[in-house]
C-alpha cells in the first residue's frame, strides 16, 4: 500500500481547486451518492466522525468491506460468508499484480506489502501485521485469512517439496486446534479469543514458508471453572459432548443425559463445535492417538470435578464431604489416589518450622481450591499444547531468515463486571494503541522530511497517562496489586480502594464512581471507560495453587499429566516463602514488553476491524457502536497538523480523541478539525504562507473558508 506523498496530493488539491474557481465550493464536500467510492477515507472531505462513518455505512451498504485510512486498512465485519472475495484465484491476483495496491482495498493488500516488503530494497526486514479491534470485529478471522495468503502464495510451485507442504498444512491446522482449547463463546462474540497470539511466519531466502513458531498471552483459565451469565467454557468441552462416538462416551464417562456444572448452555451447538475438525488438525500436527487419548480423558476428567460439590460443614468438623460419584470419576479419569484427591480438596496442611498441621477447610475453601486444580491443569495442558505446536511448525534455525508476524490478542473488553482478565486485555489494548499512534506520527514525519516541507511538529500526547496508571512507576495499579500479594495478608477490597485512591487520584484516567456500593475504580481507556471491580481481583494476581494440588497432580499415573506437573516449577503457595512472588501482572507485563520489543524491530501494519453492530448482525451497521474505534483509528491515522490557538472545540473533542489539545486543531471559521483534515491541512498550509503577513497569525483554516476568504 503506498502511501500519497504530500506533494501529490497538493498537485491533486491545486489542480482540483482550479478546476473549480468557477465553480461552487461545494464540490470540495462530500457527495453523498457517491460516498461508497471512496476507497481511502482520507479522500473524503471533510473529514469528520460523522463523514467518516456515512461513507463507511456506505460503503458496507454496497457490500464493500475494506476501505483505506491512509497506511491503515479499516475492515468493517459483513457478519456473513462472502466466499468469493477470499478464493485462491483472487490470492493469485493481489500476488502477481504488478501493483496491487491499484486494486480495490482489501486485506491481501496488506498481506501482499509485507511479503514484498520481507525482501526489502536495501536489506531484508521482518514485517509484523498487526490486526487491532473490540471483541467480534474480526480480528481473529482475519489473521487466520492472511496465514491461508501466505500459505497459499509462499509456496514453491514444485509441488514434490513434501516437507513445506506439510509445514503449511500445519501452520494452518494449528488454527482449530488453539481456537477449540482458548476460544469461547462470550456476550461480544460466539468465538472469542480467549488468550493472545503472536504467529512468525518464517520464510527463506526464496521467500518460502518454512516453518512458524507461536507465542501466546495469558490464557483466561478461570473460564474453565467460571461462566459468566450466558457465557460458555471453551469450545473443546461442547465438541467433546456434541462429537463423541459411543466409544468415547464410555471412556470418558460422558453420558449424554449427565449435565455438568461448568457447561453452561450445552444445547446451544455452534459452527465450532466440531470434534471432527479438531481431531483431525491434532492428527495433522502430529498429536498420536495415544496422546490424544490423554488429552481427552483429563478433559473429561475436569468437567466431573466441577461436578463435585462440597458440604456445608462447621470449620472444625472434618468437613466438606465430596458427592462421591463425580469425585471418583475424577479420580479415575486423572489417575490420581481417590484419597488424596479427598484430601487435597478439603484439607490445608499448615506449616510452621519443621511442624506442619492439618486444617479442614471451609465449604467455600473447598470450591476455591477445586477451580484451582482445574486451571492449573488447564492451563498447563494449554502451554503444552502450544509447546507441542511449536515444534511441529518449527523450521531448523538455519533454513529460515526473516518472518512475518501476525498479532492477533483479544479484543478492548467492557463487561457489566470487569476483574482483572479484563484488565489485563484493556492493558493490552492500550500497549498496542500506543504502538500505532507512536508509529504513524513517526511515518508521518518522515514523511514531511523526505518530500522537505516545512512543517513544525507538534507535540503530540497518546495515551501514556493511562499506561502510567496501569504499570507506572513507582505507584500503579499493578504496583499496588503486587505489593498486596508481596505482603501475603487476608486482601481486603474496600482497603485496597483507598490506597488508590490516596496513590493514584492525581492521575486523571481513574475515577470512582460515588454511588456505587462496590469496591471499584473506574479507567478511562483510550476506547471506552471501564469499570472494575476489586474484589477478587488481589487473589487473581496471586493467583495460589496450594502446594497439596502441585504434589497430587505428581502422583497422576497418567503420564501427560504427570509430565505437566513432573519438575514442580510451577509455583506453588507453599514454594513462595519470603522469596520474589511472580503474580499474574508481573509476567503479562513482562511478556506484552517482550512482544512490544518485537513489534518495534520489525515493519509494522495495521488493520482496524471495526465491529458494525453489537449483535453480530450480518449487514447490519450501527453509527453509535461503530464510532469510537473508528474515530480513534482515524484520529491516529491521521496528519497531526498546525498548531491553532483555537482551543473550545478542540476541548470538546479531545475526550473522543483521548489526544492532547495541540494535536486537534480546528478550521477558526466552519469548525471542520483539521488535524483529520489532510488535504485541507495541506491546502491550509500553503495558503498560510501566502496570507501570513496579511493575517498576521497562524490561524487555521480549511479548504473552503480559505478559499472565501
Ligand atoms: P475477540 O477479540 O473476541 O477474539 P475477534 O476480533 O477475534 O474477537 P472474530 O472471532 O475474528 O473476532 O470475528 C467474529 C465473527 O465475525 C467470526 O466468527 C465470523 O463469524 C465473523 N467474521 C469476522 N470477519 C469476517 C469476514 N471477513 N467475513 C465473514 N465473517 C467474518
Ligand atoms: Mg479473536
Amino acid at each position: 500500500m503506498q502511501v500519497h506523498g504530500l506533494k501529490d496530493r497538493t498537485q491533486d488539491l491545486r489542480k482540483s481547486l482550479n478546476d473549480s474557481l468557477e465553480g461552487d465550493i461545494r464540490d470540495f464536500l462530500i457527495n453523498e451518492a457517491e460516498l461508497h467510492t471512496y476507497d481511502d477515507l482520507t479522500k473524503v472531505n471533510p473529514v469528520t466522525p460523522s463523514t467518516v462513518l456515512k461513507c463507511l455505512q456506505a460503503r458496507y451498504s454496497a457490500k464493500v468491506f475494506y476501505t483505506h485510512a491512509g497506511c491503515t486498512l479499516v475492515a468493517l465485519n459483513p457478519f456473513q460468508p462472502i466466499p468469493h472475495l477470499y478464493s485462491l484465484d483472487v490470492m493469485r491476483e493481489y500476488h502477481s499484480a504488478p501493483q496491487p495496491q491499484e486494486f480495490k482495498p482489501h486485506i491481501f493488500i496488506v498481506a501482499e506489502e509485507a511479503y514484498r516488503n520481507v525482501q526489502g530494497q536495501v536489506e531484508p526486514m521482518n514485517q509484523s501485521l498487526v490486526v487491532s479491534g473490540e471483541s467480534g470485529a474480526g480480528k481473529t478471522w482475519t489473521s487466520r485469512c492472511l496465514m491461508k495468503y501466505y500459505a497459499t502464495v509462499a509456496t514453491s510451485s514444485q509441488k514434490c517439496q513434501d516437507t513445506v507442504e506439510k509445514i503449511e498444512r500445519r501452520v494452518l491446522d494449528s488454527n482449530p486446534v488453539m481456537e477449540a482449547f482458548g476460544n469461547a463463546c462470550t456476550l461480544r462474540n460466539s468465538n472469542s479469543s480467549r488468550f493472545g497470539k503472536y504467529i512468525q511466519l518464517q520464510l527463506n531466502g526464496s521467500q518460502l514458508l518454512v516453518g512458524a513458531s507461536v507465542q501466546t498471552y495469558l490464557l483466561e483459565k478461570t473460564r474453565v471453572a467460571f461462566q459468566a451469565p450466558n457465557e460458555r467454557n471453551f469450545h473443546i468441552f461442547y465438541q467433546m459432548m456434541k462429537g463423541a462416538t459411543e466409544k468415547q462416551r464410555l471412556e470418558w464417562m460422558l453420558p449424554l443425559e449427565q449435565d455438568f456444572a461448568w457447561l453452561p448452555h450445552a444445547e446451544k451447538t455452534l459452527e465450532e463445535d466440531c470434534l471432527q475438525e479438531t481431531v483431525e488438525a491434532m492428527i495433522n500436527l502430529g498429536i498420536d492417538e495415544g496422546k490424544r487419548t490423554q488429552i481427552f480423558r483429563i478433559l473429561a476428567g475436569l468437567l466431573q470435578l466441577g461436578n463435585v460439590d462440597f458440604s456445608p460443614a462447621s470449620e472444625e468438623a472434618q468437613s466438606c464431604d465430596l458427592d462421591g460419584h463425580s469425585k471418583g470419576k475424577t479420580a479415575y479419569l486423572l489417575q490420581v489416589p481417590l484419597d488424596e484427591l479427598q484430601s487435597c480438596l478439603t484439607v490445608r496442611t499448615l506449616r510452621a518450622g519443621k511442624q506442619s498441621v492439618l486444617k479442614p477447610c471451609t465449604q467455600s475453601e473447598c470450591g476455591v481450591r477445586r477451580d484451582c486444580l482445574a486451571k492449573v491443569i488447564y492451563a498447563q495442558l494449554f502451554d503444552w499444547l502450544v509447546t507441542f505446536i511449536n515444534n511441529s511448525m518449527c523450521a531448523d534455525n538455519p533454513t529460515w531468515c526473516n518472518f512475518i508476524g501476525l498479532l492477533d490478542v483479544y479484543g478492548f473488553e467492557c463487561f457489566l463486571l470487569n476483574n482483572l482478565e479484563q484488565l489485563c486485555i484493556n492493558y493490552a489494548n492500550e500497549k498496542l494503541q500506543q504502538h500505532f499512534v507512536a508509529h504513524y506520527l513517526k511515518a508521518q514525519q518522515e514523511e514531511y522530511v523526505t518530500e522537505g516541507l516545512q512543517w513544525s511538529f507538534i507535540r503530540y500526547q497518546d495515551n501514556q497517562g493511562c499506561l502510567d496508571l496501569i504499570e507506572g512507576s513507582p505507584s500503579s495499579i499493578f504496583s499496588l496489586l503486587n505489593e498486596e500479594c508481596r505482603l501475603n495478608r487476608a486482601s481486603d477490597a474496600k482497603q485496597f480502594r483507598v490506597r488508590l485512591q490516596k496513590e493514584l487520584s492525581d492521575n486523571a484516567s481513574i475515577s470512582w464512581d460515588k454511588l456505587s456500593k462496590e469496591p471499584h475504580f473506574t479507567v478511562a481507556h483510550y476506547a471506552d471507560k471501564v469499570s472494575y471491580q476489586i474484589e477478587g481481583m488481589m487473589e487473581k494476581n496471586k493467583d495460589p495453587v496450594p502446594p497439596e494440588i502441585i504434589s497430587l497432580l505428581q502422583k497422576s499415573q497418567d503420564s501427560l499429566l504427570h509430565s505437566l506437573f513432573a519438575d514442580g516449577d510451577r509455583e506453588s503457595e507453599g514454594s513462595r516463602g519470603h522469596s520474589k512472588v511472580v503474580t499474574v501482572v508481573s509476567k503479562f507485563k513482562n511478556s506484552l514488553e517482550s512482544l512490544m520489543k518485537i513489534l518495534h524491530s520489525t515493519t509494522p501494519h495495521y488493520t482496524r476491524c471495526i465491529k458494525p453492530n453489537p449483535d453480530c448482525r450480518p449487514l447490519t451497521f450501527k453509527k453509535e457502536e461503530s464510532c469510537r474505534f473508528i474515530v480513534h483509528g482515524l484520529v491516529s491515522e491521521s496528519r497531526f497538523g498546525l498548531r491553532s490557538g483555537y482551543r473550545s472545540f478542540t476541548e470538546l473533542f479531545q475526550p473522543v480523541y483521548s489526544v492532547s489539545a495541540d494535536a486537534i486543531t480546528s478550521c477558526q471559521m466552519c469548525f471542520n478539525l483539521m488535524s483529520v483534515v489532510n488535504l485541507s491541512c495541506v491546502v491550509q498550509l500553503e495558503m498560510l504562507e501566502e496570507h501570513r503577513n496579511r493575517v498576521r497569525s497562524q490561524k487555521a483554516f480549511c479548504i473552503q473558508c480559505c478559499w472565501r476568504r
